[in-house]
Order: C-alpha cells, then sequence, then structure tokens
C-alpha cells in the first residue's frame, strides 16, 4: 500500500470537507420552501383556484399517460389551442415515455401525482419525500430537462405531503370541482355536471387514466367549445 505525499493528503482532506459542506447546505436548503429541483417557489398551501379570474377554468388530468384516452385527449386539447395540467402516475410514466414528452411539447404544464397512487395521509415526511424524488426521476428521465411545479395526493389524502412538495419547490394543487369522471356516470352526464359546476376560477379534477376515460375525453371534446362560446377562457392554477 502506497501512502500519499504530506500535500496531497492535506490536498485531498480539504476537497472531502468542502464536498461534505456542500452536501449539508443542499439537504438544508432542500428541508425548507423555496426553489427546490423542480424550480419554483412554493407554499404548503393547497391551491384550488385559477391565476386569473373572470371566468377562467384550469382542466387537471390524473393518473395518466394511458396509452388509450391520453392521445386523443391530447388531439383534442391542440385542436381547441386548451393547455392543461396532468398529473402524472410514476409507474404510468416509466411505460409511457413517449406520451410524457407529447404531453410537455404540447405545452401543457407536468405535476407530481406520486410513484404507485398510494395514500400517503399516513406516512412520514421522510417516506414521502423518497416517493415524490423518485416519481420526479421517472419524470426526468422520460423528459430531462422538465418543470414540474406541482404536486397533487392520491385520493387528495394530504397527510403531511403539502410540506414535503413544497420543500421539493412543487406546490401542492387541490381542485374545487370534481365530477366523479371515475364512475364514469355517462358523457351527457359529465358535460352537464361541467356546465353547472363551473364557477370562475375553478380547477377541475378529471382522469386520463386509471382505467376507461373515454367518456371523460368525449366530454371535455364537447365542453370545451361550449364553454368558448361561453366567454371562458382555459389557463392554470394559481402557484401561492
Ligand atoms: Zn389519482
Amino acid at each position: 500500500m502506497t501512502t500519499l505525499p504530506r500535500r496531497a493528503r492535506a490536498r485531498l482532506l480539504a476537497a472531502l470537507l468542502t464536498l461534505g459542506f456542500a452536501l449539508c447546505a443542499a439537504s438544508a436548503a432542500d428541508a425548507r420552501p423555496g426553489p427546490g429541483p423542480s424550480g419554483g417557489h412554493a407554499t404548503p398551501d393547497i391551491v384550488d383556484s385559477t391565476q386569473r379570474g373572470g371566468r377562467a377554468v384550469a382542466l387537471t388530468f390524473d393518473d395518466g399517460p394511458n396509452p388509450q384516452d391520453t392521445p386523443r385527449l391530447l388531439d383534442v386539447l391542440r385542436r381547441h389551442r386548451v393547455r392543461a395540467v396532468f398529473c402524472l402516475w410514476g409507474e404510468h410514466v416509466r411505460r409511457y415515455p413517449d406520451l410524457v414528452r407529447r404531453i410537455v411539447r404540447e405545452g401543457h404544464t407536468l405535476c407530481n401525482h406520486s410513484m404507485r397512487h398510494d395514500d400517503m395521509s399516513t406516512w412520514s415526511p421522510e417516506r414521502i419525500r423518497a416517493d415524490l424524488l423518485e416519481t420526479g426521476a421517472a419524470i426526468r428521465e422520460a423528459v430531462p430537462h422538465a418543470r414540474v411545479p406541482y404536486f397533487r395526493a392520491p385520493y387528495g389524502a394530504w397527510g403531511r405531503s403539502p410540506e414535503v412538495a413544497a420543500g421539493l419547490g412543487m406546490q401542492p394543487l387541490g381542485w374545487s370541482l370534481a365530477v366523479e369522471d371515475w364512475v364514469p356516470p355517462g358523457t351527457d352526464e359529465l358535460v352537464r355536471r361541467l356546465e353547472e359546476g363551473l364557477t370562475p376560477g375553478s380547477v377541475v379534477l378529471l382522469h386520463d387514466g386509471g382505467g376507461d376515460r373515454g367518456q371523460t375525453v368525449d366530454a371535455v371534446a364537447r365542453i370545451i367549445p361550449a364553454l368558448e362560446s361561453g366567454g371562458w377562457r382555459f389557463t392554470r392554477p394559481a402557484r401561492r
């Protein structure tokens, strides 16, 4: 075994100390709200209204991507130049990375919806953080420079997740209108619930994955032109 000259040893020690300090500083920064890996400031407040007031609405789609319904939904949104938020299920991201790339390419906003769609309401912050980081890594494997400014807890079972998400730079994203499209109750009924339930500034919870979402896509294809002719605009949810 060779021994290093004294000067080389000193340099090595100094380098290790610098590295250790940098790692400590990085983990301390991650522990509080601020510019996290997602690149934005976030707070633990769960937002459920749009950025702009007036006749504005934000459409959000959970549990995809899903090769049966996400491409058709993206076609509908593109035809009407409407941008939405996609709350991605990490395991589905791993399976269908091309769909994630298309979502980003067409100007939509990403939201972390956890890796395996677990109920996190009783989880420790450390366990939640590990899941959110794993999901973020899966998304960035598909789209290396993707921004993921939002997090939505599966089932809306938030537990300690809002503060963890904020620490990672993601704003917790709730909703103000759910039409139970997961049942699904029929396209006519979905359209009726959307028309009756919308109020200015609504964040609407819909699904493009986790089951057959054909009715959701059909309802969105009908509701968008109806809303546009009524003077509604489509926008993003607020970030506080
Ligand atoms: Zn979900």
